[in-house]
């Protein structure tokens, strides 16, 4: 099989708020247009992994809930359950343009034992090297300390760095980071570069992580300290904008980069 090209790899991450409704039904209009972009960077050569959140949120539809539960227990049947939907979704969408997807599911604990480390990337880069498109997400029925405060913005950034991708785009609600909660105030203003090593935290104030979610833009700049070095970038970029990772490669200014300088 051939080898990856390293500037070619990248890692797209999807949060809840993208890939489910409110109502806990999956939003197959943010599925279809992501899988219409994968495929699209896909023909340009591109090799693309996604990290999907969704698994929690859409079980709460089939266990009737409104709002999500807190023990660990229910957490998990949700999770089970919810999965197979989300990964139906995708599966659907992709084979549209006769892309495979293949499911790995990964917990934050897995990268710190070297060969199950290795074997998730090696059973990801074959993936890769088949063509298919492994659509990852949180293995939350073997966790129970990480189905409480684990989120698929940290796990995103570990695959990144197991994969040595040089670009991790963490698709959100939002139109990248702001210096105030831009809910709640109509003068938040939009940072569009933020180099971490002159980053001061206390100088924004970030909103909480939505309801369906674990993260928000506090494990966003946390996911991108613990992958950024000198020579690779997370972008946080308005998943609901369609091809907004390709227009982002072709240098149109949306969203924030972060990096270290
Ligand atoms: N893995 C969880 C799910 O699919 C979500 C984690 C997160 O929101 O970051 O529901």
């Amino acid at each position: 099989m051939k080898k990856i090209n390293l500037e070619k790899l990248i890692i797209i991450k999807a949060g809840s708020s993208l890939t489910t409704l409110s109502s806990g039904l999956p939003n197959l209009k943010f599925i279809k247009s992501i899988s219409e972009q994968i495929h699209s960077l896909h023909q340009k050569g591109f090799y693309i992994v996604l990290v999907s959140s969704g698994a929690i949120a859409q079980g709460m539809k089939i266990w009737n809930l409104s709002s999500k539960p807190k023990s660990v227990d229910f957490l998990q049947a949700l999770s089970a359950s919810g999965q197979i939907g989300l990964i139906n979704s995708y599966q659907k969408e992709l084979k549209r343009f006769n892309l495979i997807a293949a499911q790995v599911l990964l917990s934050h604990s897995d990268f710190g034992v070297k060969n199950r480390s290795e074997n998730a990337k090696n059973s990801i880069s074959n993936l890769i090297k088949l063509g298919a498109i492994p659509i990852i997400n949180e293995n939350d029925s073997i966790s129970t300390e990480e189905i409480l405060n684990g989120d698929n913005d940290r796990l995103s950034g570990k695959v990144a760095t197991l994969l040595k991708s040089k670009k991790l785009f963490i698709l959100t609600d939002q139109n990248g980071v702001f210096d105030k909660n831009p809910d709640q105030n109509i003068e938040a203003r939009l940072i569009s570069r933020i180099n971490l090593n002159k980053f001061d935290p206390k100088s924004v104030s970030f909103g909480a992580s939505g309801i369906l979610g674990r993260g928000g833009m506090t494990t966003k700049i946390k996911a991108a300290k613990e992958y950024l070095k000198k020579n690779n970038e997370v972008w946080i970029l308005n998943g609901k904008k369609e091809g907004i990772v390709e227009d982002v490669l072709a240098n149109k200014p949306y969203g924030t980069k972060i990096f270290l300088a």
